[in-house]
């Protein structure tokens, strides 16, 4: 390949276990030259800038974190062929979903990546993660995805599903992207998002949404806790298809209540695969009754980004129903 004819590829590096090394308290992210070494083997095939942006654990990624990844995103836009984001992967779900909805419409191949074992150990996942990132990013296809032992999925459909196996993601309800195969990089074309309009930066997210997993007897004072908080949305992992237990006799204003007093809830649910569907239970048609959206086959980390999302572009409560009706990026079945 003549140098010429190289993609530009730009790496924004925000910390994780790829970029790890044992200090006195267990791994943490530390700016060193292991990636600079990596990288030189990989500028053979790309021309490759790198931006240092953040050096987190992934853990103490915040929705504040986002809006600065996803503007270096956006700003990079027109300066290079595609963009590799290297992330811890404890809540890269949530940052790939989260940059899916604020970067609507991204017209050049955004991959997000990292690994299990730092860069620094001989047996890393690191390098084969990284080269599946950087022959994603030099695709052409548009869109915000995760890549992750030689698999590609739709960012706002990951699921970090293994603590410590190499597999560490799956792509939830929705096939793979593209995947390495004995051939190269194989893309699934009709399994990539469609751009619907010009790329556009909306970066306003609210905090103020709780994701809330059910359990057997929860008690429903809860919901008058979280709005009385000021929590202006939930989203609500329930059992199986979407049930919800009503038996319970409780004085307090409960889920109906919260709905009242002008809070968003869309329901999922709480197993990983297949879609909540809450039409088919009594359980289900009393939360439907209530005013609840469905939240369909999405992950609970599409879900609570695109709530949070919606709730900070100002949207009003029937906006936000309609949404929900909507797939913006491939995040939900219709
Ligand atoms: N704790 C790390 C992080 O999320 C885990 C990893 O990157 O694999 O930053």
């Amino acid at each position: 390949m003549g140098n010429t004819e190289k993609k530009h590829i730009l790496l924004i590096t925000t910390g994780g276990t790829i970029a790890s090394v044992l200090g006195g308290e267990g791994l943490e992210p530390r700016r060193s030259d292991v990636m600079e070494r990596e990288l030189n083997q990989l500028r053979t095939y790309y021309r490759i800038t790198v931006q240092d942006l953040m050096c987190l654990d992934s853990s103490n990624i915040r929705p504040e974190e986002w809006v600065i990844i996803a503007r270096a995103i956006f700003e990079a836009r027109g300066t290079c062929d595609g963009i590799v984001v290297s992330h811890g992967t404890d809540t890269m779900a949530y940052t790939a979903s989260m940059a899916t909805f604020m970067l609507e419409n991204i017209d050049l191949p955004v991959v997000f990546t990292g690994s299990q074992l730092p860069l620094a150990d001989f047996l890393s996942d690191g390098p084969g993660n990284l080269r599946t990132a950087f022959a994603m990013a030099a695709s052409g296809a548009p869109g915000v995805f995760l890549a992750f032992d030689r698999k590609i999925m739709l960012g706002c459909r990951a699921v970090k599903v293994r603590a410590a196996g190499f597999s560490a993601f799956e792509s939830i309800n929705s096939r793979y992207v593209g995947n390495v195969t004995a051939t190269g990089l194989a893309l699934d074309r009709d399994a990539l998002p469609k751009l619907t309009g010009p790329a556009r930066f909306r970066p306003q997210a609210s905090r103020q949404v709780f994701l809330l997993k059910l359990t057997p007897g929860l008690d429903p004072s809860i919901f008058d806790t979280l709005v009385d908080q000021g929590y202006r949305g939930i989203v609500i992992e329930a059992f199986g298809l979407g049930g919800m237990h009503f038996l319970q006799q409780y004085p307090g204003r409960g889920l109906a209540g919260a709905i009242e007093r002008g809070v968003s809830v869309v329901v999922c649910s709480q197993c990983l695969y297949d879609s909540s569907n809450l039409n088919v239970y009594q359980v289900g048609k009393k939360l439907l009754d209530m005013g609840v959206i469905q939240g369909g086959d999405m992950t609970s980390e599409a879900a609570l980004t695109k709530l949070m999302w919606a709730i900070g572009q100002g949207m009003s409560g029937e906006q936000i129903r309609a949404l929900f009706r909507r797939s913006l990026a491939g995040e939900i079945t219709l």
